[in-house]
């Protein structure tokens, strides 16, 4: 049974039941069918400043491709976005659009924006949905090594295939794709979809070595000096959890939410042979208001929880993830507590999770980043019970890479330090995605995968001599 997204323009997204897609782990929102997405394109009026563009950190040519659409002519639409993004049913589907393109779109100052990534995604499949076949490029003779196959890996390795190098992507895990393999549901984004944008890439030519963990089995210095590639870029992102240091948090019924979501995705730990094990907890607090945090909730319930609730210190107008996501969440059953810190984790006497202490907050002055910072509520704190606890409070870059290379600038906080280019303190060296600017998006990531790529290019070739 489908029902309709409550965030509506005109023509609304299908999607799931609320009850029946909370046992499953298929697709929530189904896609426009042609008709709508004609109808939802006809609504754009291509505006002369375009402002959509300038609010899509890498400036899609936003009127252009959904004027094909309204045309009927779809792949021409795909092949308009494509110059601009390298993952586009990947950002149809996961783009934060309504701070982005949809946030600036003139149709949304009285009434609904264009749906521009639900367009977006429409485009994608239906390129997706034929058969079509890549043309290798010829061999330029120079090879590239990329660190890591996110978005940021994904991007720079397909740009740089493309001119013609030999491109080889090393990955930890023993599957490509990154977040968008072991972090994001398949009810959000289904694995098939990212697993046919490496097959693409690999049908270009690229090389992707899996289970390969560089600062163990090669340094980046190696990469160079055994292996013979020319220039190295670090996508390694940011999978490092950060915790709370409260007490009891080292009880066994604690997890990031990376290792909780990593288990149910990458492992597929829900389907009844899995080899991997999860806790299949009754009451589940998830501590956190972003993506990660609706993710690893939503994944709970999915799980067999009768009770999830996500604890979070600041407000509902607060929370930092994608609204679609969180009026998902709502229509699943999530509960929400607001305005609550934890401040201990309780256990039984065999160790084991029973309740949270959590103390009540309210917002004093704004802080740096310019939201309201919460205050804990003197004697306010209340215990609720839960025998699973999954903290989603944000993610770090992996030291591994800054300890093993040698001369390699990072920030204070660990991140890669690299210019607007991915250009890092050392030659033939480029990083870009969250190694550099800690935990953002898929389309940040993905541009500056594109911007090192160019930056490679204009090294390789001569342009620039030294990074
Ligand atoms: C659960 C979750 C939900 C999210 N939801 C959204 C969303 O809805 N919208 C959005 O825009 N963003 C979302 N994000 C953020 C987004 O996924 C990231 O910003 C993006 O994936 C970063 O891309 P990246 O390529 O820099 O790194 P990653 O995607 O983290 O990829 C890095 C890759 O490098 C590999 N690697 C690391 N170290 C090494 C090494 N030493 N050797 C070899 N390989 C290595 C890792 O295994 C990984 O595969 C979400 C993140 C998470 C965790
Ligand atoms: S701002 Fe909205 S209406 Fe104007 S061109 Fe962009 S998508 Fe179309």
């Amino acid at each position: 049974m489908t029902g309709y997204n409550k965030r509506e323009t005109k023509y609304p997204m299908p999607v799931q039941d609320p009850f029946e897609r909370s046992r499953n782990f298929s697709e929530v929102a189904l896609g426009y069918p042609e008709e709508t997405a004609r109808l939802e394109a006809a609504r754009c009026i291509h505006c002369k400043n375009r402002p959509c563009v300038n609010g899509c950190p890498v400036a899609v040519p936003i009127p252009e491709f959904i004027g094909k659409i309204a045309e009927g002519e779809y792949e021409e639409a795909y092949q308009i976005i494509s110059r601009a993004s390298s993952l586009p049913a990947v950002c149809g589907r996961v783009c934060p659009q309504e701070n982005q393109c949809e946030k600036y779109c003139t149709r949304g100052i009285k009434g609904e924006p264009v749906a521009i990534g639900r367009l977006e995604r429409f485009a994608a499949d239906r390129h997706f949905s034929r058969p079509h076949t890549a043309e290798r490029p010829v061999s330029n003779g120079h090879k590239v090594a990329v660190v890591g196959s996110g978005p940021a890996g994904l991007a720079c390795a397909g740009d740089l295939r493309r001119l013609g190098y030999e491109v080889t992507v090393f990955e930890a895990l023993h599957a490509a794709g990154g977040v968008l393999v072991y972090g994001i549901p398949a009810f959000r984004l289904p694995k098939e979809i990212v697993a046919r944008e490496v097959e693409e890439l690999a049908a270009l030519g690229v090389d992707f070595e899996t289970d390969t963990v560089i600062g163990r089995l090669y340094s980046v210095e190696e990469l160079k000096t055994e292996l013979g590639f020319e220039a190295v870029f670090l996508g390694t992102g940011a999978g490092l959890p950060r915790f709370m240091g409260i007490k009891g948090e080292n009880a066994k019924d604690v997890f990031s939410a990376n290792e909780y979501l990593t288990r149910a995705n990458l492992m597929k730990a829900y389907e009844e042979d899995a080899e991997t094990p999860i806790f299949r907890a009754k009451r589940v607090a998830v501590v956190g208001g972003g993506n990660v945090a609706m993710d690893a909730a939503r994944t709970a319930k999915r799980l067999g929880a009768e009770q999830v609730s996500v604890v979070y210190r600041r407000g509902k107008e607060e929370l930092p993830a994608r609204k679609e996501e969180v009026e998902h969440a709502l229509e699943e059953g999530i509960g929400f507590k607001f305005l609550t810190n934890p401040v201990e984790i309780l256990t039984d006497p065999d160790g084991n999770v029973c309740a949270l202490r959590c103390a009540e907050m309210e917002l004093g002055e704004a802080d740096e980043s310019g939201r309201r910072r919460p205050v804990m509520k003197p004697s306010s704190e209340f215990e609720f019970p839960a025998d699973c606890v999954i903290m989603a409070l944000g993610t770090s870059p992996n030291p591994l890479i800054r300890q093993t290379t040698a001369g390699l600038a990072t920030k204070p906080r660990g991140e890669i330090a690299a210019d607007e280019g991915g250009r890092t303190s050392l030659e033939g060296v480029f990083a870009g995605g969250d190694a550099v600017t800690g935990s953002a998006t898929v389309i940040l990531a993905m541009g500056a995968g594109k911007a090192a790529a160019k930056s490679i290019d204009e090294f390789l070739r001569g342009v620039v001599k030294k990074p």
